[in-house]
């Protein structure tokens, strides 16, 4: 120490005022550790905690005088002191005596005091921050698990983020999007739910808006998303980043879209087609990689295109009228099964085998059908989606298919009950008949349509007989039942184009096209049989009845109003003369019908009884003046209509359906007499019997004939057939075999009235013909006309180059035989020779010229011959 005693006052005062700057410095340092905003902790070589501050306090949550001189570990791990980087910090977590966890930084320094080691301990409160951490990491978790799909754009607009939700939903990897405008994913380019573009950037331009668009996927395919935009402001106001969450509700949009479309269609009553078609463009529209197709199948499980304006028409036509079945596409197998059917290869699955050609030509690869069921339960109808490639459906189709069959049902629901209103509306309730209002409608199109065909049409105007006696005998149920039955009857005696419907209580009316007074009548020999049949009613046996006036279209009037006021007044016509009948409204068409419909009646006793009979005209060789044959020809005596010529009753019969009797009548009763020559010991070398056109359609002819031949023990060759070349012209396809089959037989066929047809001769060549009969009317002019020369002349030409027999007819006078004997005719018929005879006759007329007889009364039949 330098210096003496005054130095030591000096010294003395020195040490006070530097013991007080120590004392100074050292409260002054105590205080500042006070103030001081981190923890700070001294502990000395023993490891025990020499003093703590105020913030050391807090931090522990506890008073200084609890922890000073206790063992460091109370406050922390003494490892940490040792730490290898005295200088370096670290993070802890420090549960506090107040139990509140607590995180710090700590730092560590070393300092010696009068040459014992310390460490002072800083711990640097960050609770806050880390909590605030934890907080960033979980919401940062909670967004990228969320199923929303969340991104935020930058004051740009361009993607800085994106959640996990929101790349799954696109299908892009994070590189591909950051820094994009999330503009780039809507679909902008249709109609759809468009313009949104507007609304979008209002979402991406700094306030919080909603909006739905649609988005289109990496893979095209398209997605309904809900767009919810959150800006986040900076300090000055300005938008510094905008959150977008996107939600995926394409399920509840298509719905909404196509349940708009759709039903705004239905609502404007447009068709089932428009509003079917709709939806299917609609769905295209949303998924351009499918074809839609609603196919409808009908109660008998036919195919019937309703919609699919995306596939080829050819393709629809060809699928038109397909049945439903095991095997039969997607669509009538999903109907056959009442389950949906997935096909994802057309070309190889089993079930396309009969229609993957169609397909293919269609580019067609795969197709799932899914059938659609009406308010009964009945599969309605089939909604399909078809692709281009071998695929499966995804989410958006499965979507798309629940909307679809959906909206599907409800269009064929208002189909149904609108039908429901119009059978409500044009459809009489008792009876299922149409009612005046479509009935009048109907027989207008259709009169317009025969007017154009220049073809005729009838109105029937029916009224049941005895109608009211039946009601108030049997009530009103009974009438009911009654006017049920006879809507029925009259429902099955129509053919296709045909109308019927209930005028009003019991009138009902027909009207049939195309259809000349001669048809009518016959179809009105019809309905009077079927109604005919009595009907049980109420238990009771009804016959019925009705009266019936008919009026004919052009004659009667041009329109149906006035075609219904005639076919009423001769209604009443009708129920005047007598209950039952029918009345024409013109008097001469009602005289003609009458008595055809009595000839026809008279026509079908003749035939079941008696009345008819053959006669015989015989057949003459020019040259030696013997019997070739015999023609029989058929003869009607009525008992009082007299005398009916075959040029009447054989076409009537051909149009009452009675030509196959009549010509079975004959076959038999011909063959039957020429036995009965022939056993009476007279030549009769053939018989020839006419046959109509008619007969060749009857399969069973040949057979016929031969149990007839066989019978009466006759060989074929006895036997020719004439019949016209009015057979040729028949499209049956039974002709030609039955002409093949009497051929087969040996039966002979000749063609009569030859000349006269219009079709070529080709058929002489490959028909099986004997015989050709020289037609009477060029036999007639011979000695006048030239021309009927050279016509008779070269019919023998042919006859000869053919080889067939010609047979003259009609010969009257021996000037015409002459002629046609120089032209070469070998065979003759005709009044010159004989008129047809009744069989005793003809007997007579054989024996007389056969030389058994000596003539009595007449002369030789056979001078006719010199
Ligand atoms: P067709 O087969 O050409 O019969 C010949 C017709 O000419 C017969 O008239 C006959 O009586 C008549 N005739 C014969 N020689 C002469 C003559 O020298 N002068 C005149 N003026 N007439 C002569 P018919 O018996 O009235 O028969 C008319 C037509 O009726 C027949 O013409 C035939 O097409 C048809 N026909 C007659 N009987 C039958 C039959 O049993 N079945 C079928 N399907 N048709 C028959
Ligand atoms: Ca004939
Ligand atoms: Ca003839």
């Amino acid at each position: 120490m330098p210096g003496g005693g005054g130095s030591g006052q000096v010294t003395a005062m020195d040490t006070r005022v530097r013991r007080a700057r120590r004392i100074d410095a050292q409260d002054l340092f105590v205080q500042t550790l006070e103030q001081w905003a981190d923890a700070v902790v001294v502990i000395d070589d023993q490891s025990r905690v020499l003093f703590i501050n105020a913030a050391a306090e807090r931090f522990w949550g506890c008073p200084r005088q609890d922890v000073v001189g206790s063992h460091v570990d109370t406050l922390f791990p003494e490892t940490l002191l040792t730490a290898d980087d005295p200088g370096s910090s670290r993070d802890l977590s420090i549960l506090g005596k107040d139990g509140q966890m607590r995180w710090a930084t700590l730092s560590v320094s070393r300092i010696t005091q009068k040459g014992r080691p310390l460490h002072v301990a800083f711990l640097k409160d960050i609770t806050q921050t880390r909590l605030q951490d934890i907080e960033h990491r979980l919401l940062s978790l909670s967004v990228n698990a969320t199923r929303s799909a969340t991104c935020i754009v930058d004051a740009a607009a361009r993607l800085v983020y994106v959640n996990d939700g929101l790349l799954q939903l696109l299908g892009y990897s994070r590189e591909e999007v950051l820094g994009l405008s999330p503009l780039r994913f809507f679909v902008l380019d249709t109609e759809v739910e468009q313009p949104v573009l507007p609304e979008l950037e209002r979402t991406f331009g700094g306030e919080p808006h909603e909006v739905s668009a649609l988005i289109s996927k990496r893979n095209g395919q398209r997605l309904w998303v809900h767009v919810s935009s959150t800006p986040v402001f900076d300090a000055w106001g300005q938008v510094d980043n905008t959150v977008i969450v996107l939600t995926d509700i394409t399920r509840f949009k298509l719905h909404e879209v196509l349940q708009d479309k759709v039903v705004g269609a239905l609502l404007k009553e447009e068709s089932l087609e428009n509003v079917l078609t709709l939806m299917c463009q609609e769905i295209e529209r949303i998924a351009p990689e499918v074809i839609v197709s609603i196919l409808g199948v009908d109660a008998d499980g036919i195919l019937h295109p309703l919609a699919s304006p995306g596939l080829p028409v050819e393709y629809s036509r060809a699928i038109e009228g397909l049945s439903i079945g095991p095997i039969a596409g997607s669509c009538g197998t999903a109907a056959y099964r009442g389950k949906p059917v997935l096909v994802t290869d057309i070309n190889h699955d089993p079930l396309w085998a009969d229609y993957k050609e169609l397909a293919g030509n269609a580019g067609l690869r795969a197709c799932w059908s899914i059938p659609v069921r009406n308010s009964c339960g009945r599969v309605a109808a089939t909604f399909a989606l078809y692709f281009r490639e071998c695929r499966g459906p995804d989410t958006l189709h499965a979507h798309l298919v629940t909307a679809g069959t959906h909206l599907c049902m409800l269009a064929l629901e208002r189909e149904e009950a609108r039908q429901a209103i119009r059978r409500m509306a044009y459809y009489d309730g008792l009876t299922g008949l149409p009612n005046r209002n479509l009935l009048l409608a109907r027989a207008q199109r259709t009169i317009a349509e025969v007017a154009s065909e220049q073809a005729e049409l009838a109105v029937l105007f029916v009224d049941l007989d005895r109608f009211k006696q039946v009601n108030d005998a049997l009530g009103h149920a009974a009438g009911d039942e009654l006017l049920q039955v006879m809507a029925q009857r009259l429902s099955s005696v129509l053919r296709e184009p045909d109308i019927v419907g209930r005028l009003s209580g019991d009138e009902f009316v027909l009207v049939l096209p195309r259809r000349s007074a001669t048809q009518v009548t016959r179809f009105l020999e019809r309905l009077k049989r079927v109604l005919s049949f009595p009907a049980s009613i109420a238990g009771t046996s009804v016959v019925l009845s009705a009266s019936i006036g008919i009026s004919l279209f052009p004659g009667d009037g041009q329109d149906m109003e006035s075609l219904l006021q005639c076919a009423d007044i001769a209604m009443y016509q009708a129920k005047r003369a007598e209950r039952g009948s029918f009345s024409f409204f013109l008097e001469e068409m009602n005289r003609i019908a009458q008595s055809r419909l009595i000839l026809e009646t008279a026509l079908r006793l003749a035939l079941a009884g008696e009345g008819l009979e053959l006669e015989y005209q015989p057949q003459i060789n020019l040259h030696s003046g013997t019997l070739v044959g015999v023609e029989a020809l058929a003869r009607w005596v009525h008992p009082t209509l007299g005398i009916v010529s075959p040029e009447r009753f054989i076409p009537l019969a051909e149009e009452c359906g009675l030509i196959n009797e009549l010509s079975q009548w004959v076959l038999q009763a011909a063959c039957g007499q020429l036995a009965q020559w022939r056993e009476q010991g007279l030549t009769v070398p053939s018989l020839s019997i006419n046959l109509s056109p008619i007969n060749f359609h009857n399969l069973n002819l040949a057979a016929q004939i031969t149990q007839q031949l066989q019978r009466y023990e006759l060989q074929a060759a006895d036997l020719c057939v004439e019949v016209t070349e009015g057979v040729l012209l028949s499209n049956s396809p039974g002709t030609e075999q039955t002409l093949k089959e009497l051929h087969a037989l040996g039966v002979r066929l000749a063609i009569d009235d030859f000349g006269t047809g219009y079709s070529s001769l080709g058929y002489l060549r490959h028909l099986p013909i004997s015989e050709l009969k020289l037609d009477k009317s060029f036999v007639d002019d011979l000695e006048r006309d030239a021309s009927c020369r050279a016509l008779s002349e070269s019919v023998i030409g042919i006859g000869r180059g053919l080889s067939l027999l010609v047979v003259a007819e009609g010969i009257e006078h021996a000037a015409q035989r002459d002629i046609l004997k120089a032209q070469g005719y070998e065979v003759g018929q005709g009044f010159f020779f004989s008129v047809p005879l009744p069989s005793e006759a003809f007997r007579q007329w054989l024996l007389a010229c056969q030389g058994m007889v000596p003539p009595v009364s007449h002369e030789s039949p056979l001078a006719a011959l010199d």
